[in-house]
């Protein structure tokens, strides 16, 4: 067996990789097992921003390993406090509860918001309703995937918890609708990532924020992908001038290396938390946060954030100046950008095979998109090249007939494939 029917046979099925097997990176750039090497354009899904193995965030997890990496948070430890002062520097907010992943973040946020709706807001007991949009992505715990509309993600695990309304994505007067007396918090991305990298119309999230000031709702934006420089900003609420009450983060803040997450807020919302209230084994342990420190000052001193912002509109314009019949739409902001595949010329997962072969790495989101977000450190020559083999490859697409469209892999086709 080789290392992909390896996978295939002892890993349960709940991936479907691009055949590529990976073996070492370094910056923008990743090597298989066979020494061939590529272009990540995808970065992890951004937890990667900073590049792989940044030297800074690889000595700082190496000294902070052989010094103290897990006590727990029964006791006190040199470095969280630290971390945590930073984070709330970068985001203008209070205070910070430390997590793992991004999901664990997310339902930090959920407790936070609910406890805030009747600790606060005086909503009665069990009423708090929180409004999501429709194509959301917050993770896949079992109360996350209960309020998104992707049926795939939902089917098979129900019942799901109740609480959350949904509304369009970027639709203001359908969002002030929804808005009852127990409404403890709006929920939102500022922009949709895994949902197609959606950018909602300029001034939506500003219209959210008066929303919320006007009935007394939280603002809870999660940048679990859009934070930490991704669109050319330190956050994507400062595009619109704004300050939410939560902030969602993760990916990125682990520098590349370690899952560290993080609800960041202000006063009003952080205090409700109690001791006992929220906890994780791993959650705010000194080797995450020594990392998480780290992952912050290498973006403010190696100014990525600017950088991305320069590269970032280098990319987009270059990505809309491609004129081929295989191409939808082009979206994005900064480093993040989707290109949507017409259909009729094959499926998005097909360009992202063909685009291994021509050594780039990038995966699809939904059948139709090809998400590109690389690096934030990667250079203007890379990622040229990258896109030109990009252009290469959507521009070989031709109409149906060549390439027979492929059904929607949903989990059951997945189950009864592997079956
Ligand atoms: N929120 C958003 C906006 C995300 O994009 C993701 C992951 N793609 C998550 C939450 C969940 O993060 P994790 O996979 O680390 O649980």
């Amino acid at each position: 067996m080789n290392i992909m029917e390896r996978e295939a046979r002892y890993a349960a099925q709940n991936y479907n990789p691009l055949p590529v097997v990976l073996a070492r990176g370094e910056g923008a750039y990743l090597w298989d097992i066979h020494g061939q090497r590529y272009i990540d354009m995808m970065s992890a899904y951004s937890a990667v921003s900073h590049g792989h193995a940044h030297p800074r965030i690889l000595a700082a997890l190496d000294a902070q390993a052989r010094r103290l990496a897990v006590p727990s948070r029964a006791f006190y430890n040199d470095r969280l406090a630290l971390f945590l002062e930073k984070l709330c520097q970068v985001t203008g907010l209070d205070k910070a509860l430390p997590m793992n992943t991004g999901a664990e973040a997310v339902e930090t946020a959920i407790k936070a918001a609910r406890r805030w709706g009747y600790w606060v807001k005086g909503i009665a007991a069990d009423k708090a309703e929180i409004i999501v949009a429709a194509g959301n992505f917050h993770g896949r715990t079992s109360t996350i995937i209960g309020f998104s509309s992707e049926a795939e993600y939902r089917d098979g695990f129900g019942p799901f918890a109740p609480g959350f309304v949904e509304v369009p994505f970027g639709d203001l007067a359908a969002m002030e609708a929804a808005i009852t007396p127990n409404t403890a918090a709006i929920m939102v991305e500022p922009i949709q990532g895994e949902g197609g990298i959606i950018v909602p119309p300029k001034g939506w999230l500003a219209g959210v924020r008066k929303l919320c000031d006007r009935h007394n709702v939280m603002l809870i934006v999660d940048e679990v992908q859009t934070g930490l420089g991704r669109t050319g900003a330190w956050f994507a609420f400062q595009h619109e001038n704004i300050r939410p009450d939560g902030l969602i983060l993760g990916k990125a803040l682990g520098g590349g290396v370690l899952p560290v997450s993080a609800l960041v807020g202000t006063e009003a919302l952080m205090s409700v938390f109690t001791p006992g209230s929220h906890g994780s084994t791993f959650g705010g342990n000194p080797l995450a946060a020594a990392v998480g420190l780290v992952a912050l000052r290498v973006l403010e001193e190696e100014n990525l954030v600017e950088r991305c912002r320069a590269l970032g509109e280098h990319m987009m314009a270059r990505l809309q100046a491609l004129d081929l019949p295989a191409i939808k739409a082009v979206r994005g902001v900064g480093l993040l950008a989707g290109i949507e595949i017409d259909p009729a010329y094959g499926s998005a997962r097909l360009v992202c095979e063909r685009l291994i072969e021509a050594g780039v790495l990038s995966k699809e989101t939904h059948e139709t998109v090809i998400r590109l977000a690389p690096p934030l450190m990667i250079s203007q020559e890379d990622l040229d090249w990258a896109l030109d083999r990009i252009a290469e490859v959507i521009g070989s697409l031709t109409p149906q007939e060549d390439h027979p469209q492929e059904p929607r892999n949903t989990h059951r086709e997945e189950h009864f494939q592997a079956a």
